[in-house]
């Protein structure tokens, strides 16, 4: 009995918490890219910033688990037929990039949100914008604000430039610098010297992505001058933790 009502009290929370959406369309853009399309009442009428996230329930369905919740930035989101669409970077490391990589159109899935990560809206232009693959689909959202691309430095630190140049290519940021990665983290000083030198025009900065290389450029900003509200943060993930949520 009691266990009963503890199970609809469950199912309760988590219909008020999350919304019920399903798989519209999947393409497979690159081999570590998918393009996903969630849609769902829930994502219908909703108001939709560029840079906001939805949160995905990657594993379980149920609030007494287990369950994992993964964060993930639409590139764009139409609240007339709720579609949000999400370019999924598959690392092969976790729940989350797994569940981009099988998704198939009809897969359901309960996701939380939109809600705020970073308003795309805010920063002044001229803008650096940093970040990495996880970050691409945060980027090109940037189409959907009033100057779209306009007045952004893109810059970003990829595995693969080859495939990185293909995928941004495809949503026109091929102008994007992009710096493969090298072990000990040392192509972080061509990085520095891209983002800080944007930066001296710019005036207004955007660090996404790997944690360790957000704090490395934004000590290398905060030491060339800038002030701490002229850059924002938002850490997409760190190496052996896991879901990280923005803030
Ligand atoms: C606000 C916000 C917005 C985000 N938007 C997007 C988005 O639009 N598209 C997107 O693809 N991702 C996005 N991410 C990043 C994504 O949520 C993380 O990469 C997340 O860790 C993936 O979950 P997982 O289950 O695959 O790995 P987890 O279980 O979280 O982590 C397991 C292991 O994988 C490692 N790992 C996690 N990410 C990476 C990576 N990129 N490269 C190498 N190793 C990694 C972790 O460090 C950990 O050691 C966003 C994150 C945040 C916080």
């Amino acid at each position: 009995m009691i266990s009963t009502s503890k199970s609809r009290l469950t199912t309760l929370l988590l219909d008020l918490a999350t919304h019920e959406t399903e798989v519209h369309h999947v393409e497979e853009v690159s081999p570590h890219f998918r393009l996903v399309s969630i849609t769902g009442d829930g994502l219908r009428n909703a108001s939709w910033t560029p840079g906001d996230i939805v949160q995905v329930i990657v594993v379980g369905a149920a609030l007494l688990g287990p369950w994992e919740i993964r964060s993930y930035t639409p590139l764009a989101l139409d609240p007339e037929t709720g579609t949000a669409e999400i370019l999924w970077y598959v690392h092969g490391g976790g729940p989350g990039s797994d569940w981009g990589a099988s998704a198939t159109a009809g897969t359901s899935c309960r996701v939380v949100g939109p809600r705020r990560a970073v308003s795309l809206l805010k920063p002044r232009r001229p803008l650096v914008f940093f970040g990495d693959e996880t970050s691409f689909s945060t980027a090109i959202a940037a189409r959907a604000t009033p100057s779209g691309f306009q007045d952004v430095r893109f810059v970003f630190e990829v595995d693969s430039v080859e495939e990185s140049r293909a995928v941004l290519g495809r949503f026109g940021l091929s102008d994007a610098v992009v710096v493969a990665r090298e072990p000990g983290d040392d192509h972080l000083h061509a990085v520095e010297r891209e983002v800080v030198g944007a930066y001296r025009s710019a005036g207004s900065g955007l660090l996404t992505g790997k944690a360790s290389s957000i704090q490395h450029l934004y000590r290398a900003l905060r030491a060339a001058g800038a002030q701490g509200r002229q850059v924002n943060n938002v850490p997409y993930w760190a190496p052996g933790k896991k879901g990280l949520k923005g803030h």
